[in-house]
């Protein structure tokens, strides 16, 4: 496995890998690896010739007040998890390397005015830029990402539409500890007793599941959920919401494809989970 910090020597290799009519797969990552991570990464292990990840905390996508410094890192034991996973290349650039004083960014509208993207107001352009540069710079035939960050995958699908990327976008179930709370790495800020707390984000979720196919309206499976949510004193609602998983805008009825997606402070911890609800 090799590490590659420099673009232009990613560059070089991706060509004579392309020459040779290999394919590329592709996982984009902010490091601090966990299983969730590692389900993605296997995937695209066994379905191209070449695996390729990048492992880059990317500043453009922290608001000024959210949690970029202190964002947990850990090269060595995930360049150890990549290796046992047969992984070829890790690209880890300084962000020098991958924002030279930039003035062109890329932004999607619709998809992002909702849900994470109306608590993060900056966020969701700073991970379509970095998707976009790093799709220009590894070109991979076939990129993972997780449906644990559901808004973020409909809007890499929606954005690699758009531009005319041609990239097969492949979604991966979340995967959960097994008690339910859905893997982070965000999770490590969490105390035991917020830890335990956390598990409100699971509970609900695995209640909207169970009453969605017989609800009438969004509320009633929306109201219970957040009764869920209520009951822990650490905790405390940014969004519960209930959009169109091919707009991402809220739905008055459940007639079509759905997803029902939270994201819940734990003390200063903000954690998101949610489900698809297919008709
Ligand atoms: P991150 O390092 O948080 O940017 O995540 C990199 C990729 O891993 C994204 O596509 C995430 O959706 C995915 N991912 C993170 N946590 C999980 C999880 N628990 N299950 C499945 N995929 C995940």
């Amino acid at each position: 496995m090799e590490i590659i910090t420099k673009i232009s020597d990613l560059r070089t290799k991706i060509k004579e890998w392309k020459k040779e009519g290999k394919t590329i797969g592709f996982v984009p990552t902010m490091g601090f690896l966990h299983e969730g991570h590692a389900s993605l990464l296997k995937r695209c292990r066994e379905e191209n010739d070449i695996a390729i990840t990048s492992n880059f905390v990317n500043p453009t996508q922290f608001g000024p007040n959210e949690d970029l410094e202190a964002y947990p890192r850990d090269f060595e034991k995930d360049c150890q998890l990549c290796k046992n996973i047969g992984i070829d290349v890790v690209f880890h650039p300084e962000p020098s390397e991958m924002y030279n004083n930039p003035y062109t960014y890329v932004n999607i509208d619709t998809l992002s005015s909702t849900l994470c993207g109306k608590s993060r107001p900056i966020h969701f352009k700073g991970v379509c830029t970095v998707v976009t540069k790093l799709f220009n710079i590894v070109t991979p035939d076939r990129a993972y990402f997780g449906e644990k960050d559901a808004q973020q995958l409909a809007i890499i699908k929606k954005m690699v539409k758009d531009l005319n990327f041609d990239i097969e976008i492949v979604g991966c179930p979340i995967i959960r500890e097994n008690d339910g709370l859905a893997k982070s790495s965000r999770n490590t800020y969490l105390n035991s007793e917020e830890r335990k707390a956390a598990l409100c984000l699971s509970k609900a979720i695995m209640k909207g599941k169970e009453i969605i196919s017989h609800a009438t309206t969004p509320e009633i499976v929306l109201n219970e959920m957040t009764k869920i949510i209520e009951n822990e004193p650490l905790a405390k609602i940014d969004y519960i919401s209930m959009v169109g998983l091919d707009d991402m805008q809220p739905v008055k009825e459940i007639n079509k494809d759905i997803l029902v997606a939270m994201a819940v402070y734990i003390g200063k911890t903000r954690l998101i989970d949610n489900f698809i609800y297919k008709v």
